[in-house]
């Protein structure tokens, strides 16, 4: 099948694609440590020479501005690959064990980093180079071989991604799948090593069940709404700085994008016109004619948000509300008071609507958080220690920010990742190269006669020992 943009891969292709990276990894061929290093390399140069055509099929796809796709998209991809460069021996090499009691003598035991083998990597659209591209940098460190498959609501990126993957990197060892739901489908009846799949979470459980099918153990990388709790006793003006950054990104389109705030009504005080002043400041009174301002990725996605805001029947929206289908475009937009069993409290929002829920106190915010499913990331704004450790005490999500958005993302020595319907597994900096690792337990012993006759007491016949524990 074919977009206008973005041709398919038939199945006689895929088949063969699949095929191929398998064989590449029983040859044994992506091993060597000189192999990944240099593949590591060509996957920065990739992105350093192919900046402004990256940035150009992102501005087309989600009409990302150029700073931005610079910044959340290449700068961070490149980022990981330095790290992968810079740690790869280190991850890589064998770990000695000290032996317990009964092996203590001559014998080795080791922890041995063996690439898991033939992977699938399943790309979603709002950052579509960086969810490519991040964990091919943990599967390249780790030794594996790994089909891609970009998201094709991004059709403008998957093409470009097709294009420049085999110019710069082993083409026997990565390549790429174009496709839809029927070719990701065809990709999931393949047995592979390890699928690793960033996306929604109805997908993440036909993911979960093709890979049931052949024992295959999966990372998901998943969403959900992840809540805000803001003291009443902070700087308003610095939290809702970080707050407007963290929701209005990309159009709000972000996994860990503010989904909802929790609030006291005297905070919300201070908080809202904070609020309006951010907004106004990064996007100017008319953010549809700002520079700096992204659009949402395609018709079918405006729809569902403006829905979202038209069926919801509570709250007052005090900031934004403008829409414009033609553009794509949605204001960041602020709707205070909300209910908590309302439209806009039901799903995911994914896009630059924030509700604000009225809370009595920092009890009433946990048992909010406590009565939902796990979030992805759970952002605190206090400045009180005791008040931020009761919340990290009482509640569960994939990570937890205090004080500022999206930053823990670019932290490469902390692991991400979900938890419950937020997904699991984990990757980034050492934890992707664990990721695409089996850790082979490996015990070796000697064979002298000395060793064998202090270990010739588990041998039958018994009779004649006690064992005293
Ligand atoms: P999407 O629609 O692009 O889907 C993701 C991938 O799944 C695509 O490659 C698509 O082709 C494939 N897919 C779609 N239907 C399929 C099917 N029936 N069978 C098999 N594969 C199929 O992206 P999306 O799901 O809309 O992505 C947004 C979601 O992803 C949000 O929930 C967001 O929070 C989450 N997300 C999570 C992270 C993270 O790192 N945790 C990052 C980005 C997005």
């Amino acid at each position: 099948m074919t977009t206008a943009i973005l041709e398919y891969h038939s199945k006689a292709e895929i088949d063969q694609t699949v095929l191929t990276v398998q064989q590449t990894f029983k040859s044994g061929y992506t091993r060597p440590l000189k192999f990944r290093r240099h593949q590591l390399e060509q996957l920065w140069r990739l992105i350093d020479e192919n900046t402004d055509a990256l940035c150009d099929v992102l501005y087309k796809d989600l009409r990302k501005p150029q700073y931005e796709a610079t910044l959340c998209e290449m700068i961070i991809v490149k980022e990981e690959i330095n790290d992968a460069l810079v740690h790869l021996e280190e991850w890589a090499k064998d770990e000695r064990t000290a032996p317990s009691f009964v092996n203590r003598v001559g014998t080795t035991c080791l922890k041995r980093k063996e690439p898991k083998g033939a992977v699938l990597l399943i790309a979603p659209w709002n950052y579509p180079v960086y969810l490519a591209f991040a964990p091919l940098v943990g599967a390249i460190a780790a030794g594996c071989t790994a089909v891609m498959k970009p998201s094709e609501l991004t059709p403008n990126s998957a093409k470009l991604i097709a294009e420049l993957m085999p110019r710069y990197l082993d083409n026997k060892a990565f390549m790429v799948v174009n496709g839809g739901a029927p070719e990701t489908t065809q990709l999931l009846d393949h047995k592979w090593d390890h699928i690793f799949y960033t996306g929604n979470g109805t997908i993440a459980k036909i993911i979960m069940k093709a890979a049931a099918k052949h024992l295959t153990s999966v990372t998901l990388e998943l969403g959900g709404k992840s809540p805000v709790i803001i003291d009443e006793n902070t700087n308003m003006a610095v939290v809702a700085k970080r707050i407007a950054f963290g929701k209005a990104l990309n159009a709000g389109q972000t996994c860990v994008a503010p989904d909802y705030i929790l609030i006291t009504a005297k905070a919300e005080e201070k908080f809202v016109p904070a609020l309006k002043q951010a907004f106004l400041e990064m996007y100017g009174a008319d953010p549809q004619t700002s520079k700096d301002y992204g659009r949402i990725v395609n018709a079918r996605h405006f729809k569902r948000l403006c829905n979202v805001l038209m069926e919801n029947k509570s709250g007052d929206v005090v900031i934004g509300g403008q829409a414009d289908e033609n553009d794509l475009f949605i204001a960041p937009t602020v709707i205070a008071n909300v209910e908590r069993d309302d439209k806009l409290m039901e799903e995911e929002i994914f896009g630059p609507l924030l509700p604000l829920i009225r809370v009595t106190d920092i009890d009433d915010a946990i048992e909010f958080i406590n009565s939902k499913d796990e979030p992805l990331v759970l952002y605190i704004f206090s400045n009180n220690k005791k008040l931020v450790n009761k919340v990290l005490d009482s509640t569960r999500s994939g990570g937890v920010l205090v004080n500022d958005t999206l930053m823990h993302i670019s932290e490469g020595t902390l692991p991400f990742g979900g938890t419950g319907a937020s997904g699991m597994g984990s990757y980034h900096g050492k934890s992707s190269f664990d990721t695409f690792t089996h850790v082979r337990s490996t015990m070796i012993k000697g064979l002298s006669p000395v060793l064998e006759s202090a270990m010739g007491l588990r041998y039958a016949p018994y009779t004649a020992r006690s064992l005293s524990m």
